[in-house]
């Protein structure tokens, strides 16, 4: 196939530990070589071909995660227009149905735009993957539109900070500022904050003593496809393969 998911993990801030695999959708075009999500994503939005792509994903995602520790979830990415879209729903029953996966282990992020348009549409479509177990997850949080009364509102799991903010804020005291808030507020409300983007040691040290959950980035572990990841039963972690 033209279309290929790789994995990256996410790991606990304190245990160093994978706690999941965010699934990063790649495309080899036959033209074109070599894609890069950025380059067809939109594309895909614009012309509606997001929908199968995104249901591709979500099946090749949940079949991988299904072979591996049961503690390792996966995270997929969800385009805010498949948001909207009804099949969203069927599409995420059918992946764990085939596949066998929890749907506690399957985790969904989803970009800020989905707060500022159909709120009520959304909202609803957020309850009713919570009620099947599904964790939902801000994705790209401070670069949106998002405001704190949008996480007030919707039931989210997770927040993720984005790379822009992690690879600047060694640097910015706006940032360290906004890093904190977002940490404070997260607490208060009783959910997990990952910082994105940790690409030195430094931008993770500043994040573990800020006080973030998880962490993801090159440093930790850049996007491979799932055979790197080999999971023995017995003998060496799976963290020491990856
Ligand atoms: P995202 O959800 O913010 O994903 C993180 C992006 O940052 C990924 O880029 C990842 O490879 C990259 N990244 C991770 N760690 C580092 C780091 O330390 N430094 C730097 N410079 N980059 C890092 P990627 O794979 O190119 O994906 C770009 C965006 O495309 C994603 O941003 C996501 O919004 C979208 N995307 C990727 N796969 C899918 C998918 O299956 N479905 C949908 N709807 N969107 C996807
Ligand atoms: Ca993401």
């Amino acid at each position: 196939s033209e279309l290929q998911v790789l994995f990256q993990p996410i790991v606990n801030a304190r245990s160093y530990q994978i706690a999941r695999m965010e699934a990063l959708v790649r495309w080899s075009h036959p033209r074109h070589g070599y894609l890069t999500p950025s380059e067809f994503i939109p594309l895909a939005e614009a012309t509606g071909l997001i929908v199968p792509m995104g249901a591709w994903v979500l099946q090749q995602a949940c079949a991988d995660a299904a072979s591996w520790p049961e503690h390792i979830r996966v995270a997929v990415n969800v385009s805010a227009v498949h948001f909207r879209k009804g099949n969203l729903f069927d599409v995420i029953l059918c992946a764990l149905a085939e596949s066998g996966l929890a749907p506690d282990r399957l985790e969904l992020e989803i970009t800020e735009t989905v707060f500022v348009e159909n709120v009520e549409e959304n909202l609803s479509n957020i309850r009713q993957l919570k009620n099947l177990g599904i964790s939902v997850s801000i994705d790209d949080f401070g670069t949106g539109n998002s405001s704190m009364s949008h996480l007030t509102l919707f039931p989210f799991d997770k927040i993720k900070i984005d790379k822009s903010f992690t690879q600047a804020v060694l640097a910015r005291r706006d940032f360290q500022a906004v890093v904190a808030s977002t940490l404070l507020l997260a607490k208060g409300l009783g959910i997990e904050v990952t910082a994105d983007g940790i690409e030195n040691k430094e931008q993770l040290e500043y994040m573990r003593a800020a006080g973030v959950d998880l962490v993801q980035g090159y440093l930790l572990g850049r996007p491979a496809p799932a055979l790197r990841f080999i999971f023995p039963i017995t003998g060496t972690s799976p963290e020491m393969v990856a």
